[in-house]
């Protein structure tokens, strides 16, 4: 098949492996000018680290392991160690494995076969699904025809939009949001990555070999911004944690807010009763994003990608089978992933200070 991916994100560019693998041609059309790597690293768990061994990519995730949440503490306004992070709450299996996003990436893009192309600065602007095939039109001006259009551009998906309708339909915000940005200048000291709050609000720094970024995470109502328009995104930042002068939170905010690659969203799931029409399906955070407090939206990513090629091999000449087939075997990874989020939030971000204090003493008293 002549198979359109849309986003090279994590889901992007699995998908690219494993429906290329399957000798399908495939083209992934990415909106920015270059793989999106930044970001804090993410968890492989469960199901998925067997189906990353069937890709063939397993020994070099493990090559490239960190373990930056195994060395995390809270930490009080002067700096000063008040708690470690229950480790247990936020990994269910010993198997779980930690890599930057930038180092999966690179290995998924390494894993690209050769009828894999990789265009950057190009997205989708219509879709036309005859029955038959898929006539697409291209920010770029260009047009194609496509047998399947795989839509894989994470939370925010155009094509979903596109297809299903607006995505207040199907988004549930869960009442956080959250940055990540670069920090400069950063020289190792090996000490814990520190967190610290005040109420509803929490700023830590996450530092691995020698990287450091600054996390920036808060309780709100759903906020009405462009998510596209970058200063509208630092300008929301500033309102939260710009009246706040303790710890390092005036220096995690100027980072943020001088960091062109910043990353700052809600934190929000994607729920659809189905992940397919006609001849367009979902896959990734365009399907059923899980949330970044779920650690589980890469592995969703991979397994789901994986799944789709598989439903495509076994019914090769029943599209209708396949997708039916992705779905049911999808779904309960997707059931079980959203289903874990709940106590990340009061864990990570109390909302007020008796339940910061609380928090601190009962971690303090377990430990
Ligand atoms: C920059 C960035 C940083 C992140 N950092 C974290 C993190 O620290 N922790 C965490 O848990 N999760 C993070 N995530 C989310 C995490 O990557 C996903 O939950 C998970 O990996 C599933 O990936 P996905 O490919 O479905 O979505 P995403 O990783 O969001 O990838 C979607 C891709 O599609 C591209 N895209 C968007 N719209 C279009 C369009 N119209 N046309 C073409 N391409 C488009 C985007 O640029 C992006 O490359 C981050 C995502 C991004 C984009």
């Amino acid at each position: 098949m002549r198979i359109l991916v849309c986003g090279a994100g994590m889901a992007g560019l699995s998908a690219g492996i494993n429906l290329g693998n399957a000798g399908h041609d495939i083209t992934i059309v990415e909106r920015a000018q270059h793989l999106r790597v930044n970001g804090s690293p993410i968890d492989i768990r469960g199901e998925s680290l067997t189906v990353a061994r069937q890709m063939g990519i397993l020994d070099e995730i493990r090559a490239r392991q960190v373990d930056m949440t195994a060395r995390s503490c809270f930490v009080d306004g002067n700096g000063d160690r008040v708690a470690d992070l229950p480790l247990a709450e936020i990994n269910d299996t010993a198997y779980d494995t930690e890599i930057p996003r930038e180092d999966l990436a690179h290995v998924l893009r390494n894993g690209l076969g050769p009828s894999v192309a990789l265009r950057f600065g190009e997205s989708v602007t219509e879709l036309h699904d005859d029955g038959r095939g898929v006539d697409v039109l291209f920010v770029s001006g260009g047009q194609a025809r496509y047998d399947l259009v795989v839509g894989a551009d994470g939370l925010h998906s155009a094509t979903r939009r596109l297809i299903f309708g607006p995505e207040r339909r199907y988004l549930r915000h869960l009442g956080f949001y959250v940055a990540l940005a670069n920090l400069p200048h950063y020289r190792p000291t090996g000490a814990p990555n520190p967190i610290y709050n005040f109420p509803g609000h929490m700023a830590g720094v996450v530092a691995y070999r020698d990287v450091a970024l600054a996390v920036l995470e808060f309780r709100s109502s759903w906020i009405e911004y462009d998510y596209h328009d970058l200063d509208a995104q630092k300008r929301v930042l500033t309102e939260e944690f710009g009246g706040h002068g303790r710890w390092r939170v005036p220096e995690l905010l100027d980072a943020a807010c001088r960091d062109p690659e910043l990353y700052f969203d809600s934190v929000s799931q994607i729920d659809m009763p189905s992940w397919h029409r006609g001849r367009v399906v979902l896959v990734g955070d365009a399907a059923h994003c899980a949330s970044p407090m779920s650690g589980r939206g890469t592995s969703l990513a991979i397994t789901g990608t994986w799944l789709l090629a598989k439903a495509l091999s076994d019914n090769a000449d029943d599209l209708d089978a396949a997708m039916a087939q992705y779905e049911r075997d999808q779904r309960p990874h997707v059931t079980h992933a959203q289903g874990t989020v709940g106590a990340g939030g009061d864990l990570l971000v109390p909302a007020t200070q008796e339940a910061i204090d609380a928090r601190n003493r009962a971690l303090a008293h377990a430990g």
